[in-house]
């Protein structure tokens, strides 16, 4: 039912109910809401879109089809990844990157505690692994690592993998038990700012992939995510339908047209 699914499937507004650290700068927020005990997700890492009010007004929530009455207040909406889903408590977890107070999520993330509320939209599929691949490739950095993480966990015994992960050092590496034959790569920018830097292709050139049939997903600056793409374009042109290397967030320099 994937691909037919409404969006939002649910919206409304849910409470924090527990705030961890999982590094200096992943932070997991549990998030309870009544309609997180209705159908679950059905593919790992799938988006929930989250909403803050502005100026003081109150959160509207989005009607069928991202649709919003005439008239709505501005509103701050971001996509963040469904790190793991507990419908018998209602709640699921999501994992932010505190990049800084500059973006009102992320400032969000830096102050919000138990009892805190958050507008949320969703969930809905993020990506569908195609059971015919042969190996997977997964690449991100730290946005896109909760869906990479979600995803490795999910993978079939045995499924050759090979998993890039951009932190901004060894503080940032964070445990994976995966059924998968799982390569995993932690590639560091050894402090750099996100987005500064081209590790994470500098990385993807250096390796050997299998051969055959194979899929990649990424998550992560979209300057980055264009390049690897571009990359795996040229030197796997077999690769080409099942790519899905995807802009989660764009650096200031990057420019608009790239996602
Ligand atoms: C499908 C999807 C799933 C995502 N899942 C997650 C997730 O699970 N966890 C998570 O942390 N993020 C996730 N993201 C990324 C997140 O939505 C963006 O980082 C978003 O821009 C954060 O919003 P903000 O309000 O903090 O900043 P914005 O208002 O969007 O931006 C403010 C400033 O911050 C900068 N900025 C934004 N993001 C970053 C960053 N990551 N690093 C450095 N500078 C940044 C911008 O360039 C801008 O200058 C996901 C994105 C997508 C599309």
């Amino acid at each position: 039912m994937s691909r037919a699914r409404p969006f939002p499937l649910h919206a409304g507004v849910a409470e924090v109910t527990a705030v961890v650290d999982l590094t200096p700068a992943m932070r997991r927020f549990t998030l309870a809401a009544e309609a997180f005990s209705g159908p679950g997700i059905e593919q790992p890492g799938e988006i929930i879109t989250l909403g803050w009010p502005l100026n003081g007004e109150a959160l509207v929530l989005p009607e069928l089809g991202w649709r919003f009455p005439e008239g709505t207040p501005a509103a701050h909406w971001r996509n963040y990844t469904v790190r793991s889903f507990a419908p018998e408590r209602a709640t699921l977890d999501v994992d932010f990157f505190l990049h800084g107070p500059l973006g009102h999520a992320s400032a969000w993330a830096e102050t919000a505690r138990p009892g805190a509320t958050v507008g949320f939209a969703g969930p809905r599929v993020h990506w569908e692994p195609d059971p015919e691949a042969g190996w997977t490739l997964l690449a991100a950095d730290e946005t896109g690592l909760p869906a990479l993480l979600a995803i490795a966990e999910a993978l079939p015994a045995g499924h050759r993998t090979v998993a890039l992960a951009e932190v901004a050092g060894e503080q940032e590496r964070q445990p994976l038990v995966s059924p998968a034959d799982l390569e995993l790569h932690w590639v560091s920018r050894e402090g750099r700012a996100p987005g500064s830097t081209g590790v994470l292709l500098e990385r993807l050139r250096a390796l050997e992939l299998p051969d055959g049939r194979g899929q990649a997903w990424g998550g992560g600056e979209a300057l980055a995510m264009r390049d690897l793409r571009r990359h795996l374009q040229a030197s796997r042109p077999g690769l080409d339908g099942s790519l899905r290397l995807l802009g989660y967030w764009k650096h200031d320099r990057t420019p608009a047209d790239v996602y």
